[in-house]
């Protein structure tokens, strides 16, 4: 008989499990409360429901959370794990302090498939989705490890969640299943890079959560050059799609712009994105760029000046926006980091940085241009040319002085 895994069922799904085996409704009520409130997941401690019951369901039933391969702990108390499933794929998750607060930042895919610039999750290419179980048995695993509650959840850990909509759909529903974990939905933001589709569809949900969008640039070519997913959904389609989601759900969308030191830090950027904002409620986050992420051979960090400079242009327009600082720098935070080390702990080798992530050292070193940048970043590939097209033929506007730093 095949096994199911039954962190992938919903409280509904236990309670038709249990029925065909002859059992009453509240069975369902009492496994949930082992997994979700007392955060047991083995059959065996389930010490209320009978001997016969625990035999049946093993035949049956496979349980069991991430295991944990890797935690760290940074100096402002963020704390970073990586996480192991049955197939021995990882993820990260990390947990966040504010105060008396708590804030999981979880994982909805294994690698990811945007392969955006400035990350070390998309350069290592994209593995598989996550399923509902596995991205609800992070947050369970963490609540586990500290012996204690989060209140909150960012979905912005490796993967983009609206590539994995109805396994994100169905983690959200357990997550906040009175059942189960009980987490209002208010306190699950979802973040991505912009799949303008999956925010429409996730609009009509029951209960949609908040919504945070990685934009990090409010013109078509260089957001391109940074996120490729904008060659499939460009700003017009994206601000359509957050319009929508604005005018279904009422909420506050929280727009990401990472700034890139004299790539999307300076005054046209900054009314480049005034502009693209108008008409939407928002809530902007700065976040300059920390010289210990992943591509620091190629992206620099924003000179303080910059900053500010750009975030009074948003301010004097009656934006609200806020400079967030990235948290746990000394952990290798930014998503793919932990993973990355962990790789290149196993290998006794430094994984590379930027596009050449897993490839043998002799082709890693073909592959860097004189300045030791991984080539295809340089020239050759859909970024390089970009970049090329530019130089060669400088564009009007903020594109103009745009130009990666050497
Ligand atoms: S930043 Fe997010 S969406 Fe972009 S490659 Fe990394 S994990 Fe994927």
């Amino acid at each position: 008989m095949k096994k199911i895994l039954g962190m992938n069922l919903e409280y509904e799904e236990w309670q038709e499990l249990l029925k065909s085996l002859g059992e009453p409704a509240y069975r369902a009520d009492q496994i949930c409360q082992w997994i979700y409130e007392k955060k047991v997941d083995v059959l065996e401690e389930m010490t209320n429901l009978s001997k016969d019951l625990r035999a049946l369901l093993e035949e049956r039933v496979i349980l069991g959370f991430p295991r944990r391969m890797k935690g760290e702990r940074s100096r402002d108390g963020t704390k970073k794990y990586l996480w192991a499933f049955r197939d021995d794929a990882t993820v990260e998750s990390v947990l966040m302090r504010h105060g008396q607060h708590r804030t999981a930042c979880l994982s909805s895919q294994v690698g990811c498939p945007l392969d955006c610039a400035f990350c070390a999750t998309g350069s290592g290419g994209f593995q598989r989705n996550l399923e509902a179980g596995e991205i609800v048995g992070q947050f369970l695993a963490m609540e586990k490890q500290l012996e204690g509650p989060i209140q909150n959840i960012v979905f912005m850990g490796m993967g983009e969640p609206l590539l994995n909509q109805e396994n994100l759909f169905k983690s959200l529903r357990m997550l906040r299943h009175p059942k189960m974990r009980q987490l209002g939905i208010r306190h699950i933001t979802v973040s991505t890079a912009g799949i303008a589709p999956g925010i429409q569809k996730m609009a009509l949900i029951e209960s949609p959560p908040r919504l945070a969008v990685s934009l990090h640039a409010a013109d078509d070519a260089l957001r391109s050059e940074l996120m490729p997913v904008n060659r499939l959904h460009s700003l017009e389609e994206l601000r359509r799609a957050l319009y929508f989601y604005q005018e279904k759900t009422g909420d506050r969308i929280t727009i990401e712009y990472l700034l890139l030191r004299g790539i999307n830090d300076e005054a046209d950027h900054a009314r480049a994105l005034v502009s693209w904002l108008r008409g939407m409620h928002v809530f902007v986050n700065l976040i300059p760029y920390n010289a210990s992420s992943e591509g620091e051979n190629f992206f620099r960090p924003p000179f303080p000046e910059r900053v500010i400079s750009f975030q009074k242009i948003l301010e004097e327009k009656g934006i609200n926006v806020e400079v967030r600082r990235s948290r746990g720098g000394d952990v290798a935070a930014a998503c793919g980091q932990l993973k990355k080390k962990e790789l290149e702990e196993k290998t006794e080798t430094p994984a590379p940085s930027g596009r050449t992530y897993g490839m043998g050292e002799k082709k890693k070193e073909k592959a860097k241009d004189r300045r030791g940048r991984p080539r295809e970043m340089a020239e050759g590939s859909p970024r390089g040319e970009d970049r090329k097209k530019r130089t060669e033929k400088p564009s009007k506007g903020p594109s103009k002085k745009r130009r990666f730093p050497d």
